[in-house]
């Protein structure tokens, strides 16, 4: 019998039932206090470690739970707090925390961006010369609390400060090095506080290094890691990396820390081990179940992978672990009821996974035998669910025989736009919105009366009906130039498709956390994808009914419905792709077919999953553009198509999103100001676009001039003719008089920037 050990990186904080969210949200509305948002959240978090010490797992994570996100926790930690929120020192109260996150008064809310290559977005640290204090040890208060409350001897997790330094802005390339020095003390005054509290262990997460980093970042970790193995000689360190095989590995494998977490999902780390071995004084932690995805692991598979990686380890110095952290998928699959029970029993969420490390990691001290009846039970179950995959044979056909052509329009930009700017005769500058409006409780509370039977379809109908005329008359209003019917029947972009297509399949409970307390609950992709039948065209063709400006119709483009999907591995994921292409084209069509004459076609995903590893990143945005245009090749030449994303570094992907070859993209920008504009100095765009004007993540209302700069920077950059006005993002989070006020402004903006291009150009 050997002593590995199992453990996790990570739990997801939102609870089973996103009670974290409720909380959060009840306090931000004055419902609770922060006495009862403190009580509450302590409650989940509490339950997270017991659920995992009940389990057994040998090492559990302290300190990755967050009233938020992770990174703004780390900034936190080290006093990191814009001038602007008027902070003087000390730990950072929670008003400040929040404030931060989601702005307040004329504070602006720091930039969101997505973490890696996932859907969960932090916040961006802003250092411009701060003066970084360790104000608060949170790792070494939660490691005490899982002690004290719990006895649970945790091991904490602190973002290491090569990742965070490397994510933050408001610093010049060159200053890089010495922040990483100004950082190292604190970090190892953390580490020695967790030593002398007793902590044993503590994961550093540094996933930077799962992407393919310079000299410089690399050189940084060397000496950082040789700081702490002095300083803090008594604690294992964990260097962890997750999402991709890591660069630089042998110097990584080099790092004078006891552990080296590697993905083993993601990525050819075991190829790592084959060519490079693995150093002999090193425990590795390996995670080989996903982290990302909600398939069960099919143990006996893992099993013979972890007996070959223990090879390459000295006297079973191993650790089995997710290869991330659980914080991507669902707390539990206990909750669903009205599933496919094949496709259920299929399933594996947090609380399975550690089911599964724990069954692993007996599989692996004390023999295959030990752990015979789970291989049983998961074979069983995995092989019904590959006998249940739902086929279709003409799909697939079509995907295989798909040529360059199929996704091509019919005439070049330069020729559609002349049609589409004499049927729509649109102002300069028109003004916009991006898709969603206001889901108000009254809007979520309607449709789960209706999903439990309280109320008929025909009155859900009415009320969506009634929803969508009050908006198209509060646009017009407003003045907007192109009109939305405002997705008031859809719960999630992608959910709602989800639901629609053959091949997919939704669950009841499986949210995960997307940015603060907003979760996503990504529908299951098990069969083929096909269209059976309109989607969006009752909505958009009611909402087009009732004014004679254009109401745009709106969908969600194939790479982010695939990207934001749990996906299943039995068919490649690129034909999946273009699968959903397909059947979005018969959308399109469908839409067209009923007199919708300007679509948009949202990617908000595209950027995201761009692999980490450079070198697979032509395959798939070739791939992403392909099946966009797929989708809208046969859009007639007069149809106006858009799309939207919404981040704001593209600079990357600037090429794929001119192949996306859409009539009109709008981008977020607001939070990032003037960064995304200057994009455009170096590249030139003949498209329309729209660039976000205003946040809508923050409930805070722009003033005129604040909107107006914003547009008056772009203009600097982009021809008046090119350029869009409209919101940052779908205004589906917000209150309803928040966008009133927001969108009044934004016209406001639009129309004294139109009157004084008008006045210049009479001139
Ligand atoms: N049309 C969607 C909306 O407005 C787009 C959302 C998104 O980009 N994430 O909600
Ligand atoms: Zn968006």
């Amino acid at each position: 019998m050997t002593n590995i050990k199992s453990s996790n990186l990570g739990y997801p904080r939102i609870g089973e039932k996103r009670e974290w969210k409720r909380a959060l949200e009840a306090f931000w509305n004055g419902n609770i206090t922060q006495t009862e948002l403190i009580e509450k959240t302590d409650d989940i978090r509490l339950n997270n470690l017991k659920k995992q010490q009940e389990q057994g797992i040998d090492l559990i994570p302290v300190g990755d739970f967050s009233l938020y996100d992770h990174v703004l926790d780390t900034s936190a930690t080290f006093g990191i707090v814009p001038d602007r929120y008027e902070y003087d020192g000390g730990k950072v109260d929670i008003n400040t925390y929040f404030a931060i996150a989601r702005g307040l008064d004329d504070a602006i809310a720091s930039e969101m961006t997505k973490w890696f290559n996932t859907n969960y977005h932090y916040i961006v640290p802003e250092l411009n010369g701060a003066k970084p204090e360790l104000v608060e040890n949170r790792a070494l208060t939660y490691y005490k609390e899982a002690k004290e409350k719990l006895g649970i001897d945790g091991k904490p997790v602190l973002l290491g400060p090569i990742t965070y330094l490397q994510l933050s802005k408001g610093f010049e390339a060159d200053e890089f090095a010495g922040l990483v020095e100004t950082f190292t003390p604190l970090y190892v005054q953390i580490l020695q506080e967790l030593q002398e509290a007793g902590a044993r262990w503590v994961q550093i997460d540094e996933p930077i290094f799962a992407t393919n980093v310079d000299e410089e970042v690399i050189a940084a970790a060397e000496k950082v890691y040789a700081t702490f193995a002095e300083e803090a000689p008594g604690i294992n360190i964990i260097f962890q990396t997750y999402f991709e095989k890591v660069s630089h590995y042998e110097r990584i494998a080099a790092l004078p820390v006891k552990g080296l977490g590697l993905d083993f999902v993601h990525g050819d780390s075991l190829e790592l081990l084959k060519t490079y071995g693995f150093p002999k004084d090193k425990v590795l932690a390996a995670g080989v179940v996903d982290g990302r995805n909600v398939w069960r692991a099919d143990i006996g598979e893992k099993l013979t992978t972890l007996e070959t990686i223990k090879q390459f380890v000295q006297d079973d110095q191993l650790i089995i672990q997710p290869s991330s952290t659980l914080l991507h998928v669902p707390v539990t699959k206990t909750l669903e009821e009205k599933i496919d029970p094949v496709i259920l029993g299929g399933l594996s969420f947090a609380d399975q996974k550690i089911t599964e490390i724990v069954a692993l990691t007996k599989g692996l001290n004390e023999g295959r035998e030990a752990i015979a009846d789970d291989i049983a039970e998961v074979d069983a179950a995995l092989n019904e669910l590959q006998a249940t995959y739902r086929s279709n044979d003409d799909v697939r056909k079509a995907v295989s025989n798909l040529t360059e052509k199929d996704a091509e329009r019919g005439a070049p930009f330069a020729e559609r736009i002349e049609l589409q700017d004499k049927l729509f005769e649109l102002p300069l500058l028109p003004t916009t919105t991006i898709g969603s409006l206001p889901q108000t409780p009254e809007v979520r509370g309607t449709r789960t009366k209706w999903r439990k039977g309280e109320i008929t379809d025909a009155e859900y109908e009415k009320f969506i009906e009634d929803s969508i005329a009050r908006w198209i008359k509060i646009q017009e209003d407003l003045d907007i130039d192109v009109l939305v019917h405002g997705e008031f029947e859809r719960n999630d972009m992608v959910e709602y498709f989800g639901e629609k297509f053959n091949g997919f399949s939704v669950t009841e409970y499986g949210w995960v956390q997307s940015y603060g307390s907003r979760c996503v609950k990504p529908p299951l992709i098990f069969g083929d994808v096909s269209w059976d039948g309109p989607i969006t065209v009752k909505e958009s063709v009611y909402a087009q009914s009732l004014t004679n400006r254009i109401v745009k119709g709106m969908l969600t483009g194939p790479v982010t419905i695939l990207n934001w999907s749990f996906v299943h591995d039995t068919t490649p994921r690129y034909d999946i792709m273009k699968q959903i292409a397909l059947a979005l084209q018969k959308e399109i069509n469908a839409l067209e077919d009923n007199g919708i004459k300007i679509i948009q076609v949202d990617e908000p995903a595209l950027r995201e999953g761009l692999p980490l590893d450079h070198a697979k990143w032509d395959e798939y945005l070739d791939v992403s553009a392909y099946a966009f245009r797929l989708a809208t090749a046969t859009a007639e030449n007069d149809t106006q198509i858009h799309t939207h994303m919404c981040y704001s570094n593209f600079e990357d992907i600037f090429d794929c999103i001119d192949a996306l070859d859409a009539d009109v993209i709008s981008i977020e920008t607001s939070r990032s100001h003037g960064e995304l504009v200057s994009t455009f100095e170096d590249n030139t765009y003949t498209k329309e676009i729209g660039l976000g004007v205003y946040d809508i993540h923050s409930p805070r209302i722009p003033a005129v001039d604040e909107v107006k700069q914003n547009i008056d920077r772009a203009l600097q950059t982009i021809s008046p003719k090119q350029f869009w006005v409209n919101p940052d993002c779908g205004l589906k989070t917000r209150k309803e008089d928040e966008t009133i006020d927001a969108l009044k402004v934004m016209v406001e903006a639009a129309k004294a920037t139109r009157e004084e291009l008008l006045v210049n150009e009479t001139k």
